[in-house]
């Protein structure tokens, strides 16, 4: 049994007691600072006829009747979320969204400070320390991803190798060179990394040191973790967070795997359903919605973050840690499918596609409309070349069947060979094509 190593002991392991007392104090604090520093924030409150005053505490969190929306912050892009001067700001970031107005996370140098916090106690708890050799493949640029782990990794004082992405050679060559021991990506360049340094001729499992991995930004599921285990020889650890709440290092799995830690003296965490915006209850599934503790430049009440999780009704963990667990992050509320009266995320057919040991890891899920009738197919790369037709269409028909039990539809399969997907350098993978959209 691995020893529990922290970054910061005494606030990973405040008792519930302390640390509800603890929320409950910042709570009153940031809803009083929101509504003096934030017109957006004032109006809100005027609109349901209420003050800050009128919030005794997080019992009454529900009173407050609004939610603040991606829309909002669009709308008031982009400095009329800000609660500081502009000139505060110290540093700012932008999701990665690919089309309209982009959302923004802006930071004063107290929020660059907790971000580091936060960041360095969930990289702690994915393993690194003093002595590694941390490669940071997502981008140092607008993306939220490469400067969240590099305010955590600066804490930690690991050696960082600020690779930025793409350029994927480049990548393996400094992993040789400077010996790296610690990877973070993006889930899906963990697979483009891996397979740029087979093509080179090395073998990441045993030609390289990397033997610990942090990983996110994407959906995943519990068999694409299983694949890059066994690619890189390493324990992925799972990071979440968003471009509105910092970055990477708002939550984080332990050694148990079970759940991410959320950091509560950061965050206070609601769960609702998304299409009725009514509390669920724990164990329940819904969709995740902060309201910031400490955040000053740009504070939020109710955020609705479209991720989908469930909390744990349990509040203690072996790794000793006190800060609620939430599930894995399913699915973004945006990303569910509809076809023939059936919802569905797309991360259920991930599941059944990388359970096949001859399939390879990428694969492309289409969606179109022909003559009123909602059609998909789903190329799927095969792990080896299959030369024998027969064989592809056993296999594709195989997995036809699987699907069905879950969709309840037959999508048609087609197996490709290895590589002949399109391949993502930089930035998140898009693996499903919905075409009805443009119809
Ligand atoms: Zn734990």
């Amino acid at each position: 049994m691995p020893q529990d190593v922290y970054f910061h002991e005494k606030a990973e392991r405040l008792s519930r007691y302390d640390l509800t007392e603890y929320q409950r104090r910042l709570f009153k604090q940031t809803l009083e600072y929101a509504y003096e520093n934030s017109a957006f924030y004032r109006n809100s409150f005027a609109r349901l006829g209420l003050t800050p005053n009128d919030i005794r505490g997080i019992e009454d969190l529900q009173r407050i009747r609004f939610f603040t929306t991606k829309d909002d912050l669009r709308a008031n892009y982009p400095f009329g979320m800000l609660a500081v001067p502009r000139d505060e700001v110290v540093e700012m970031h932008a999701s990665s969204g690919t089309t309209g107005t982009p959302t923004l996370g802006l930071h004063t140098r107290k929020d660059l400070d907790d971000w580091g916090e936060i960041s360095a106690r969930s990289l702690v708890m994915a393993g690194l320390c003093q002595r590694d050799v941390f490669q940071i493949t997502p981008s140092l640029g607008m993306f939220s991803g490469g400067f969240g782990f590099y305010h955590g990794a600066r804490k930690v004082g690991a050696t960082i190798v600020p690779a930025s992405s793409g350029f994927s050679k480049r990548q393996i060559q400094f992993m040789i060179d400077f010996g790296t021991t610690m990877l973070s990506a993006i889930v899906s360049y963990a697979f483009r990394l891996a397979e740029v340094a087979q093509e080179m001729g090395i073998d990441p499992a045993k030609d390289t040191k990397v033997r610990k991995g942090i990983f996110g930004s994407e959906i995943w599921t519990r068999e694409m973790k299983q694949k890059i285990s066994r690619l890189w020889d390493l324990e992925p650890y799972d990071v979440y967070g968003f471009t509105e709440l910092y970055g990477p290092g708002v939550g984080n799995d332990c050694r148990m795997h079970d759940g991410l830690h959320m950091w509560e003296d950061h965050f206070l965490v609601e769960v609702i359903d998304p299409r009725t915006a009514e509390l669920v209850s724990p164990e329940e599934e819904g969709e995740l919605v902060f309201t910031t503790l400490t955040k000053e430049a740009m504070p939020l009440i109710r955020y609705r973050s479209r991720d989908i999780s469930k909390l744990y009704a349990s509040t203690s963990c072996d790794c000793g840690r006190t800060h609620r667990r939430y599930g894995q992050i399913k699915a973004r509320s945006d990303d569910m499918l509809k076809m023939s009266g059936v919802n569905f995320w797309p991360s259920e057919i991930e599941s059944v596609l990388l359970k096949e040991h001859d399939l390879g890891s990428e694969y492309r899920i289409t969606i179109d409309r022909v003559n009123s009738i909602d059609r998909m197919s789903i190329e799927v790369e095969s792990r080896e070349r299959i030369d024998s037709q027969k064989l592809r269409e056993d296999l594709a028909k195989k997995l036809s069947a699987d699907l069905h039990s879950i969709l309840l539809f037959s999508p048609e399969i087609a197996i490709v060979d290895p590589n002949s997907l399109p391949r993502v350098e930089v930035g998140k993978s898009i693996r499903v094509i919905d075409q009805r959209k443009n119809t």
